[in-house]
């Protein structure tokens, strides 16, 4: 965790030379769809998200991916750059960012097979797994007008004021469909050999160059691990590298793994830097910045990153989302005061693929800036906050920023609430980052903790107002024998106040159940995470081999105990997880071995174990032990008491609704109410 003011981070901090720029310290806010453009007022809104960014000191900033022409848009109303006047319309973020001392520069990406429309492009015409549209291949002729369709945007670009422009040569995007021969199947001067394979990103780079002059940044992200079959091997890799330098390149950005890839590459599970080695395979190619990218998202991981020479930059896109400020928290001594990205994916991925604009589960404020206000209330209140959870945490630290007295009344002596459980899953320790964050804002704002306080209507009279926090306690069905000893819920294991045998049944096949079927087949942590993570998923932690791939991504693994999670409903196990992590979490699930039983009827639990009815037959789960994951019930005995004595009172968090409760909507919930105050 990052404590207060105990390290310096002088190679974050320090200036570097990159093409005809000096770069004023060592971080890149690397690129992120925001879908902001298609907002109506969605010039406003990147200017405002873009300049926040600036303001809080990133060297460079690349924006989300612009396409060079309609077929390389990822959906049918996605950004491109083709357009001059279109391109000029972004003048004034440019602008805006060039106030605060920042350069940015427009990602332009080429989505190939993985463009969502009928007609889209590839070397081959082969269909990506994810993606239900199959690619028409390339003729020569589209081939060269596309080289030309990048240069173009790049001038568009140059014309509304972008310093440089990030070319999109990894993730699976169309460069790196002809860079492998995963894809590329050509037989022409663009296939085959790795030379006619790497000429279509050469070609791309050195039209560029030649179009836009040298003063133009020109980043090129390279893939520096497919993390697919037949990808690339580390001397491919470091032949395109150096290759993409002669061309003209100023600065190489890593990108980790495919769209498609069955590896996780930026979510929880991945040990923060675990891509680090593959950037520095990649440095010892080029004399040119390189870019270490994915799970850097402290100033301690990318300090260590640059200081051990792995990387000369590094690139961080959501650690900007969780806080826009990140560097100059760095640069001013106040990094425990950073807001980290604690890796969830919930509302910027999964807001985008759901076609939704980027936002943030630990800063609401993300990508709606002009939502919130920083002035202070102009009637401060004396405030009673109850419940130290997410929600209680969020609105007692924004309610005192903004200028109120508060005090807030914990009934644990300790702070987190739900997130002290949350933390317990394999993954998801980062949760510590956030309860660090509150706990240093609450203590920068004068919040008054009362912490192992279970507070009174008669401790709550003197306070202008009272948000009730208490959040939920976990459901009990009304199953027989849900009161046997075999019987423990959610909480009591993730708290370690249980310990589970080693049959399990779990009721309920919701977030918490998949949470706590992994917390419970998971082996503990094995003092090298990153070597784990590897073996786990089948990654090789030289990242020497084709695709960076040692074994199979979905091989079976040796799980700590047998479980069998359950629910009533016949749909799909798993249906309400993440988008972007939710595959991650269910294939960690069959590689343990547990079993799943959808459309269950609960007839009752006695010392055999669980009894239930499935397709008209009667059958026993044997189990030690029975963990109810069965949903919760919300807390608000308080707020009725409250209300009775026509004590002022608000609610937020679980104690408001306790259906599809999570941390994301708790603190949007409570930093909201704070500012309504
Ligand atoms: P949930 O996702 O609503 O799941 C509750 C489960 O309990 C369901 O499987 C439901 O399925 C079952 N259930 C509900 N009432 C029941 C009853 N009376 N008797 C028996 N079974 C019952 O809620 P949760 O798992 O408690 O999670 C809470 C929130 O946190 C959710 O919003 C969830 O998305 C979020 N969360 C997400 C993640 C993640 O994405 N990894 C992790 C943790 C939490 P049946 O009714 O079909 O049996
Ligand atoms: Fe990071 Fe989660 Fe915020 Fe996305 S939503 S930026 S993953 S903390």
């Amino acid at each position: 965790m990052s404590s207060k003011n105990d390290r310096t981070f002088e190679k974050l901090l320090s200036p570097i030379r990159a093409g005809a720029h000096n770069l004023r310290n060592r971080v890149l806010m690397g690129s992120m769809h925001t879908r902001l453009e298609g907002e109506p007022d969605g010039i406003e809104r990147q200017l405002a998200f873009y300049r926040e960014r600036a303001r809080g000191e990133a060297a460079v900033i690349v924006t989300g991916g612009f396409a060079p022409n309609a077929e390389g848009m990822f959906d049918p109303e996605g950004p491109r750059l083709d357009d001059p006047r279109q391109a000029l319309s972004l003048k004034p973020i440019c602008d805006a960012v060039h106030q605060e001392g920042s350069l940015i520069c427009a990602q332009i990406c080429h989505a190939g097979r993985y463009a969502k429309f009928e007609g889209c492009v590839a070397p081959s015409p082969i269909r990506a797994p994810i993606n239900r549209y199959s690619p028409r291949e390339m003729t020569a002729a589209d081939i060269r007008r596309t080289i030309d369709d990048f240069a173009t945007a790049a001038a568009n670009a140059q014309a509304a004021g972008f310093d440089g422009v990030e070319i999109m040569g990894s993730e699976g995007y169309l460069i790196n469909e002809f860079t492998v021969t995963h894809t590329n199947k050509r037989q022409d001067g663009w296939g085959g050999s790795a030379d006619n394979r790497h000429r279509f990103p050469v070609e791309i780079v050195r039209a560029v160059r030649d179009r836009c002059g040298p003063e133009f940044l020109v980043i090129y992200r390279i893939s520096a691990a497919d993390l697919v079959d037949s990808g690339a091997p580390a001397e491919e890799i470091a032949m395109l590298a150096r290759k993409i330098e002669i061309a003209g390149a100023d600065i190489l950005n890593t990108g980790i793994g495919w769209h498609e890839a069955r590896v996780p590459t930026i979510a929880y599970p991945v040990p923060r830097g675990a891509w680090r080695q593959a950037a520095a395979n990649v440095k010892a190619a080029v004399s040119i910045p390189v870019i270490a990218s994915n799970r850097i998202n402290t100033p301690e991981v990318a300090e260590d990153i640059l200081a051990s020479g792995d990387a000369d930059m590094v690139s961080m896109a959501r650690p900007f989302l969780a806080d826009p400020h990140f560097v100059r928290k760095v640069r001013e001594g106040r990094a425990h005061e950073i807001n980290t990205c604690i890796a969830c994916n919930q509302a910027c991925l999964d807001f985008i693929f759901s076609d939704r604009p980027v936002s943030c589960l630990v800063n609401p404020r993300a990508g709606r800036e002009a939502e919130f206000r920083d002035t202070p209330s102009e009637t401060p209140k004396k405030l009673a906050i109850v419940g130290g959870g997410a929600a209680g945490m969020a609105t007692a630290a924004e309610a005192a920023r903004l200028g109120h007295a508060v005090t807030l009344f914990e009934a644990e002596d300790r702070l987190g609430g739900q997130l002290q459980l949350a933390r317990a899953v394999p993954g998801k320790r980062e949760f510590d980052e956030t309860l660090r964050y509150y706990t240093a804002q609450m203590c920068k704002h004068g919040v008054t903790l009362r912490l192992g306080c279970r507070a009174t209507a008669d401790d709550l009279a003197g306070f202008d107002h009272v948000v009730i926090a208490t959040g939920v306690t976990p459901r009990i069905p009304g199953v027989p024998g849900v009161d046997h000893v075999k019987v423990a819920t959610y909480a009591e294991i993730l708290s370690g106040a249980r310990e589970a045998g080693q049959t399990v049944a779990i009721m309920g096949a919701g977030g918490i159940g998949h949470d706590v079927a992994e917390f419970l087949v998971t082996q503990p942590a094995e003092a090298n995470e990153n070597a784990a993570f590897f073996e786990r998923w089948g990654v090789d932690g030289q990242f020497r081999k084709d695709g960076a791939l040692a074994g199979d991504p979905l091989a079976e693994l040796p799980a700590k105990r047998k479980v069998v999670m359950l629910q009533r409903k016949t749909s799909k196990q798993g249906q309400g997880l993440g988008v972007s992590t939710g595959w991650i979490l269910r294939n960690a699930l069959r590689k343990h071995g547990v079993e799943t039983l959808a459309g269950v009827v609960y007839e009752r639990i006695d010392d055999k174990g669980l009894h239930i009815m499935l397709n008209g037959e009667v059958r026993v789960v044997a189990a030690d032990t029975i963990v109810l994951c069965t949903g919760q019930e919300p807390d608000r005995t308080l707020y009725d008491i409250l209300t009775a004595r026509g004590i002022a009172a608000s609610m937020v968090g679980g104690a408001a609704e306790a259906a599809e409760l999570d941390a994301l909507r708790a603190i949007d919930e409570g930093v909201r109410l704070a500012q309504s105050l």
